[in-house]
């Protein structure tokens, strides 16, 4: 987070008192297109106010890199629903507690490796003659068929550390899910439940990963800045609870997910997606700063 003191570009002093922390798939970015254009005055505000916007996602490091490259976020990011935070060292001048150097990162790991989640996904339906599948059975064609990201986007979306999107297909009866995801579990991994996927990964989850990056902002930051959480499915309901105000857009059928929207105190921002994330973020900036 940068002093007051410093010079601003626009001659404006820096904004320190807010901090963003935004789900990426279905909240930032359409669920169909995966597109941020309807976010686009949201975003460009964002950034006049030096805000920092932390995407926290299910997706990739390789995936968020790519569209931090695209919409210009410097700030830092949590990948694989919290399975690692990345602190880019150009932007921190000192190192986050905890955290070890790797390339052009600080990185604080909290997620099980990947190659143990997917031993324990092939284990359980072997065992059990469950017919689910994940990102690693799949050819990036098919995770595109399936997740709707396009190619070659999907590439990115393979190169996984901590965290297994999968699907059961067919999908069971109600009861009969249940029982799956609690066998799933039991070995001490968790299973949430994204917008599109099941994800199977260990005990990292967006909330312990945003409170660990709002001790940061509270330490390197002039004042301790108010934190703003916003996602559309229950994997985002733990960063929210970890903020001081949390967010939900509309899923795309122009509903909200049940267990977010039955939460007290939510905000609801009144349209879906990057939509709801423009409306509100606007909104809220103007009230807060
Ligand atoms: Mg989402």
């Amino acid at each position: 987070m940068p002093s007051p003191k410093r010079k601003h570009p626009t001659g404006r002093p820096p904004k320190a008192g807010v901090v963003v922390f935004s789900d990426v798939d279905g909240t930032l970015l359409d669920f169909h297109t995966y597109s941020a254009k309807p976010a686009t005055a949201a975003l460009r505000e964002l950034k006049r106010l030096s805000v920092p916007l932390v995407l926290v996602s299910s997706k990739t490091k390789a995936e968020l890199e790519e569209l931090r490259k695209v919409l210009g976020i410097d700030a830092p990011f949590v990948a694989e629903n919290g399975g690692a935070i990345f602190w880019p060292k150009a932007s921190v001048t000192v190192k986050p507690k905890g955290a070890k150097p790797v390339d052009s990162y600080w990185v604080r790991e909290f997620g099980t490796p990947y190659a143990t989640v997917r031993k324990v996904l092939v284990s359980f339906r072997e065992a059990n003659g469950v017919k689910c599948e994940g990102f690693g059975d799949w050819s990036s064609e098919t995770v595109s068929k399936y997740s709707g990201i396009p190619q070659p986007l999907a590439r990115l979306a393979k190169l996984r550390a901590y965290d297994e999107p999968f699907l059961f297909n067919p999908p069971p009866p109600e009861d009969v899910l249940e029982k799956h995801l609690r066998k799933l579990a039991a070995g001490g991994l968790t299973v949430l439940q994204g917008a599109r996927f099941f994800h199977l990964g260990g005990q990292a989850d967006k909330g312990r990963a945003v409170r660990e990056l709002i001790d940061w902002f509270a330490a390197t930051s002039p004042v301790k800045p108010r934190t703003l959480a916003i996602g559309d499915s229950p994997a985002d309901w733990p960063m929210m609870a970890a903020c001081d105000i949390g967010i939900a857009v509309k899923q795309p059928d122009g509903r909200y997910h049940p267990a977010l929207r039955d939460h007290k105190g939510i905000r609801l921002a009144g349209a879906p997606g990057p939509e709801g994330f423009n409306r509100m973020i606007l909104r809220l900036l103007k009230q807060l700063l």
